[in-house]
């Protein structure tokens, strides 16, 4: 029997990127997969990859900046499988749709970064515990970041929203360790998707440098990395091989963090 037969998983973001990676590598572990996002036809593709290849996924659209929308979402996934087991709090926002200085930061982009990255995570893992709680088990896993650590240079509201993330998993970690709810954070470095290509450029454009040579320097290992370099690690914390791991925030960034 594979390692995550019978438990249901919720995945945000997981149309593209980490969120599909690890969308795939969860069902490949056995679990039944519901993917969310707002793009209908990115998640349509990851729910026909998982089918595919002898798993089982549906698609749940959903907006995480409209809160109502979120916690319907946890109801509209328990009636696809059952109540989840695994929340993979993945969707998020990055740096680069409006990088400045703080103190010239937009507001309304402030507001929207810390609704889908700190808000909803928030709001998803509240409308979770109910059924984690009842199941005596629980596994809520967020992508968080190495600027969850350190800090960013115009990027203000990203950093503030993964330290803030990671505040919040590690309280309820605490607030649920008896109860066989594990609660822990991913920190990935900068990982090839869609929202890093943007901040790469946005780097390379500011620093007027080789684009190349900047990748590769992005990490001690040596580039970036792979989605697929960071959904093992969700899977091994979403089993119960990881039932005693709470509270804990592991680095997944090539050594960027040790430099
Ligand atoms: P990505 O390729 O841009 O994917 C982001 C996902 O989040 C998409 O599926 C997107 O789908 C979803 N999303 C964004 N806004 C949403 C909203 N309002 N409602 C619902 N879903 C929404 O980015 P990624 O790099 O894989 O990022 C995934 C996570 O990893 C994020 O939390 C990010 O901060 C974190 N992370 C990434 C890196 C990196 O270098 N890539 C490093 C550290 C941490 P729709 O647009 O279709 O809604």
């Amino acid at each position: 029997m594979a390692q995550l037969t019978g438990r249901v998983a919720l995945v945000t973001g997981a149309g593209r990127g980490i969120g599909r990676a690890t969308a795939l590598a969860l069902a490949s572990a056995g679990a039944a997969v519901v993917a969310t996002a707002r793009s209908v036809d990115e998640l349509d593709s990851t729910v026909a990859e998982i089918r595919a290849a002898g798993g089982e996924a549906s698609a749940l659209s959903c907006d995480l900046s409209d809160r109502s929308q979120s916690v319907r979402l946890i109801e509209r996934a328990a009636v696809a499988f059952g109540p989840i087991d695994i929340l993979v709090n993945n969707a998020g926002i990055g740096s680069s749709a409006d990088p400045r200085l703080l103190a010239e930061f937009d507001d309304a982009f402030w507001d929207r970064t810390l609704e889908i990255n700190l808000t909803a995570p928030y709001v998803l893992s509240k409308a979770v515990l109910p059924h984690m709680r009842s199941n005596g088990f629980g596994r809520i896993i967020t992508v968080a970041s190495i600027n969850s650590r350190v800090p960013s240079l115009h990027g203000g509201a990203y950093v503030a929203s993964k330290h803030g993330v990671l505040g919040l998993m590690r309280t309820l970690a605490l607030e649920h360790a008896a109860e066989g709810i594990t609660v822990n954070c991913v920190c990935p470095g900068p990982v090839r998707t869609q929202v890093n290509d943007r901040r790469v450029e946005y780097d390379v454009q500011r620093l007027g440098v080789d684009r190349e040579e900047y990748e590769r320097g992005l990490t001690p290992i040596g580039g970036r990395l792979e989605p697929e370099d960071i959904a093992p690690m969700v899977v091994y914390l979403a089993g119960d091989e990881a039932r005693m791991i709470t509270g804990q925030a592991y680095h997944i960034d090539g050594g960027v963090s040790m430099a």
